[in-house]
Order: C-alpha cells, then structure tokens, then sequence
C-alpha cells in the first residue's frame, strides 16, 4: 500500500506509545465497502505531500461509530499498522479525573507525545465520555471535563502541516458529542461501523479461524447462524474457547460442534456476565417498567410478551417485548394514534428517570429509546399526519427542516407529557413491577396482567394532535 513512512524513533519513555503494533487490514473482517474510506487514511500519511500539494484538506480527526467490540480499536491499530506509523492511544474516561486538571494534562502529553514522535496515530476510546456537550453536567466535575474537551480542543486545532499526526476517535454515541468536536477542521470525518451481519459474521470466524487448526469440513456459515447480534470480540471469543474444547478432548482439529458449543456458551456467559450491582438491576428494571406499564394503556401496544431485564447477546440492557405490529410500523401503516402512542411509550423511560431519579440525577440509559421517539415523531410530521400539516405529506424540501422539526418537537413535548402522566398516575403498579423485575430479572405476560389487577391501572384519555 505505497510507500512507508519512517517512523521517528524518539520513542523512548512515552506513557501512551503502544509499541508492536503490527494490525494489518486483513485482520479486520467483514467491513466491506468502509475499508476503503480507511485505506484512503493510509494515504494521508503515505501521500500527504500529494493531498498538500493539490490543496485537498487532510481531515483533523476521524470518528468511528458503532456499539462495542465491533473493532474500532482494531482498525484504528490497523490504520497505524498500515501506514507504518506510531500508534498512541488513550481511553477518553481515563481524561475524566475527579482532580481538576488532570485530564486537561494528560490530553496536552499525549499531543505532545505523538507530535514528538510522528507520524503517528491518536487514538481516542469512548470518545463520549469527554467529547458529551459542554454544560450538560452540573458540579465540578462536569467543569473538569470541560476544561478536558477545551484542552482538546485546542490539541485538535493545534497543528501545522496536518497529516503528520491523525486522531481518530471510537464512540458508540455520535449524536451527543459536542458540536464543537464535530466542526470542520475537527472531527469532521465520520465512519459508521455496524455490527455484521451473517457474511461479516462468516469472515470474521475465518479471519480468527486462520491460525487455528481448524478441521477442513467446518461449517462457518452454520456459526454464524447461530450468532446473530454477536460483534467480532464474542465471535473471536467463540474460536477461542472452541480452541480449548478441542485440546481438552485431547483432540487435534476444531470441528463445527466446537464452535457451536463455544458459541452457546458466550451467549449463556453474556448473560451472566454483567455482575450487576442492586442500584444498577433497578435503573434497568425502571427503564424497562416505564415502558411496559405505559405501554399497557394502548390498545396496539398492550401485548406484552414479556419483560427482561437480564442482559442478552447484543444487548446491553433489557427489553420489553411488546407485540405491537412491527411490520406495519416499519411499512408506514401504523395509524396516527398508534404512533403517538408509540412515541409516549419510547419516551416513557426518560420520563421515569426524571420521577424516580430527579432532574439533577438523570443517566442516559434512555437515550436509545428517545431516539427511537424522535425519529417516530419525524416520520409523524413528514407523513402528514400531525395536526399543522395534516394531509400535507411532500414535506421533503430543504428549507422546511426547520419547521418540521418544531412541530416534532411538539409532538415530542405532548407525549412525554401524557408519559409523565401515566407513571405518575401509577406508582404503586410501576414500583410493584420494578421490584418484581429486581427480584427474578423477567416477568411474563400472566405476571403483569396479576400486578395490574392488584394495584390497578389508571389510564388517562387520548389526546388530541
Ligand atoms: P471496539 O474498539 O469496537 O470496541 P475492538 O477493536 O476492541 O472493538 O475489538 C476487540 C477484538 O475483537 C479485536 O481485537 C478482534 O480480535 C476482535 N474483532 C472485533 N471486530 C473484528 C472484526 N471486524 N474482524 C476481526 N476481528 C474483530
């Protein structure tokens, strides 16, 4: 891939150099067309004079988005690896100190580090955990880690002749990250990596299967079959332990019934896994309670499978598993009523963390739902179907975005409301169902219905849009 840049050798006792990193592309499977956009990073090192010289900007950072484990890590070593530069690399929360100052310093080293050795790679982990919009958290240590961001800041902006020492970022939380970071000149440069899908799946198991004695007849496919939701460390984890069945069998080849084996328990270990703490179980348990107990006064809604809250494979948290008509919802068939019950429904968990924890204490575990209520209430608007634009559905112009976006925005503040009003109304069933959830991590649907008939359920009349 072109020519190799040196690498400088003032290396000598610097705290974020990781040294030997030797991750090449191959090693990262089932990215598709997104290795390209990462070979053109290559480039910027291995032909920067060229990017230069043509006046074509070389990007300041590089954000990588996806959940965990996807191989964001991986990549960026890859990218380093590649190039044939230093790789430095710092987990963002390790900027958040609770000692003023500290992460400021630390960000300022490791600039100084990587500059002194460049070309070089900086690598920023959970780059949300520093990078969340400044003055979102209250207290001195929401001060310390603005302090941290600005000094950031400054480190981004900081450097002539750019391409010499490129940043790039992992966050599984693109959209609460500061405007700031995101401007041009910055982390202007986004790649989104989703978890694979069945062939990612295949390619990832061979790319880890290649150094393993793996038997000729092994059925890749079959394993990726069973690992839906899994992300390339559980799928690396499975040939792993697949690995060690066959030694323990004293046997010299992995077969397919190793992986499959290896695969059923990484998903019984993920359940398991999370040793949770009690205030832990009962966040969950009150993000997944708000949404049932709101959801139980809808009519689409009301089929409640079940609720859980023990964590499965390729979720973090616990579900609730509503019967609503999901292939009308994603077809665009819901009627207006049934979205805006759907919309009251994903804003319930925001709603109950503000009752049961207060506005100063809010955590973001409803922050995926609340997208989900978002887009729902996009989709409400777009589609003619809110009060103001009612029937008007060509709303696909560039410069109504902004009144279409009000009128979500209405609609949002109306269904959290009427959530609000629901969890209030029902405390006594919502903390029954908490403390049930707590207690055995699931509740059917026969176990909800015996709760709701004991404490009763108050159900507040439909608004109006
Ligand atoms: P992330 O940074 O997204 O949380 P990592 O890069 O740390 O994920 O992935 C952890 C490990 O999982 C990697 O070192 C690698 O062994 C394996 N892995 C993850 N994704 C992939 C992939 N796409 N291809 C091959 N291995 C992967």
């Amino acid at each position: 891939s072109g020519a190799r840049v040196r690498r400088a050798q003032n290396t000598k006792l610097s705290q974020y150099l990781e040294r030997g990193v030797d991750v090449k592309f191959t090693d990262v499977a089932g990215l598709g067309k997104i290795r390209l956009e990462l070979e053109e990073i290559v480039k910027f090192f291995t032909h920067g004079e060229i990017y230069r010289r043509r006046g074509v900007k070389i990007p300041g950072g590089i954000l990588l988005c996806g959940p965990p484990g996807v191989g964001k890590t991986l990549l960026a070593k890859a990218v380093a690896g590649e190039a044939g530069v230093n790789f430095f690399s710092i987990s963002a929360s390790q900027f958040v100190e609770i000692y003023v100052g500290v992460g400021a310093s630390r960000v300022r080293a490791l600039y100084q580090e990587a500059r002194e050795c460049a070309p070089s790679v900086v690598f920023i982990d959970e780059l949300d955990a520093v990078g969340r919009e400044r003055g979102l958290i209250k207290g001195s240590g929401g001060q310390e880690r603005d302090a941290t961001l600005n000094q950031l800041l400054v480190s981004l902006d900081g450097f002539e002749g750019r391409g010499n020492v490129i940043t790039i970022a992992s966050t599984n939380r693109p959209d609460i990250l500061d405007p700031a970071l995101v401007r041009p000149g910055r982390f202007d440069r986004k790649i989104f990596i989703p978890k694979p899908g069945l062939i990612g799946r295949v390619e990832i198991l061979k790319v880890h299967a290649r150094k393993k004695p793996m038997a000729e007849d092994v059925d890749y496919a079959a394993v990726a079959t069973m690992t839906d939701g899994m992300v390339g460390a559980e799928l690396a984890n499975i040939v792993e332990v697949a690995a060690i069945n066959m030694m323990r069998d004293a046997r010299t080849e992995i077969t397919t019934d190793d992986l499959l084996q290896a695969a059923q328990i990484e998903e019984r270990g993920m359940l398991d896994k999370k040793e949770r703490s009690l205030e832990i179980w009962k966040q969950v348990a009150i993000n997944e309670a708000a949404m049932a107990v709101v959801a139980i006064n809808f009519p689409d809604l009301k089929n409640i499978e079940f609720i859980n809250i023990a964590p499965r494979a390729g979720r973090e948290l616990g579900y609730v598993r509503v019967k609503m008509d999901h292939i009308k919802f994603k077809e665009g068939l819901l009627s207006r009523q049934s979205l805006l019950d759907h919309i009251t429904v994903q804003l319930a968990p925001r709603a109950a963390d503000e009752i049961w924890h207060g506005e100063d204490q809010l955590s973001t575990i409803w922050a995926e739902t609340s997208d989900n209520a978002r887009s729902a209430a996009r989709t409400l608007v777009l589609g003619g179907l809110s009060d103001k634009y009612y029937g008007v559905s060509n709303f696909w112009v560039a410069d109504r975005i902004d009144e279409i976006d009000t009128e979500a925005l209405r609609i949002l503040n109306m269904c959290y409301g009427r959530a609000k009003e629901i969890l209030e109304g029902n405390r006594k069933l919502m903390d029954a169902v908490v403390d049930t959830l707590v207690e055995k991590k699931s509740l059917n649907k026969q176990e909800l219905i015996d709760l709701v008939e004991l404490h009763g359920c108050i159900r507040p009349a439909p608004p109006s849009v």
